[in-house]
């Protein structure tokens, strides 16, 4: 019987090297397939495209309006119009540079049932009031749970309340943390998922992969677009690449 265990427990080890040796990275576009023909980031198209190609992900930016709405852009202020300083009817009218309208996360969320196979990455944009951010992380929440997204879905925020406010609202949801000022140790003690660092961050503290993942953190990293910086993304195994060039990346991991 012992020997029986032995040998089920090396062959169990002896797998798992094999899994983590042949583990690569995850391809995510940020702000979606945005440099594909007639997309635009953050636009309806950019996820299409993201999709179209097979992306694992597709990252976007979300604001809440003055108006209490959810939209996707990156921008704080655009074309003259700050997002959670106007109404909803406001920014939604307002251009991306491929002729859509700014959408709204419901319109977004609409999109990405209809094209299953890529995972949603969420970014909360940080709001100066606590208060707006907890109410953003609210509506988001029930949104994807009315969408029956949530399983589809992480979430990632620079603000740490963000994060916490969405650890509170979604126990099961996978969130990362994106300001790069908190160790590995830091972001599990708080009960986060993982951290998606600035790819100089994960250059100057690359043996945080490593301790991430002894945590059983998960590592993204941004936003890399270089082709020597993604090699050396694949490199250190990181988890998922967000970039501008999903393209490329897919090349390099065939
Ligand atoms: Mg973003």
């Amino acid at each position: 019987m012992k020997t029986f265990l032995k040998t089920s427990l090396l062959t169990l080890a002896a797998a798992l090297c094999c899994l983590t040796a042949t583990a690569q990275p995850k391809v995510i576009a940020h702000r979606g397939y945005w440099k594909a023909p007639n997309s635009a980031q953050n636009s309806l198209a950019s996820w299409i495209k993201a999709d179209s190609i097979g992306c694992y992900g597709s990252e976007f930016d979300v604001w809440l309006t003055a108006d209490d709405q959810l939209i996707v852009n990156h921008d704080r202020l655009y074309r003259g119009i700050y997002m959670t300083q106007s109404k909803a009817e406001t920014i939604c009218n307002l251009k991306l540079s491929n002729g859509e309208t700014i959408p709204t996360l419901e319109a977004y969320l609409q999109l990405a049932k209809k094209h299953p196979n890529t995972r949603l990455i969420l970014e909360l944009k940080s709001h100066n009031d606590p208060a707006r951010e907890n109410l953003a992380a609210e509506k988001v929440a029930a949104l994807l749970q009315a969408h029956g997204l949530l399983e589809r879905t992480d979430i990632i925020a620079f603000s740490l309340n963000a994060c916490l406010a969405f650890r509170k609202l979604l126990p099961q949801t996978h969130i990362q943390y994106l300001n790069g000022d908190l160790t590995p140790q830091e972001v599990h003690k708080l009960g986060l998922d993982g951290i998606d660092y600035s790819f100089k961050t994960l250059q100057k503290h690359p043996e945080w992969i490593k301790e991430a993942h002894e945590l059983g953190l998960k590592v993204n990293v941004w936003t890399v677009n270089k082709e020597e910086n993604l090699r050396k993304c694949i490199e250190w195994k990181v988890d998922y690449i967000t970039t501008d060039e999903p393209e490329l990346l897919q090349k390099l991991l065939l």
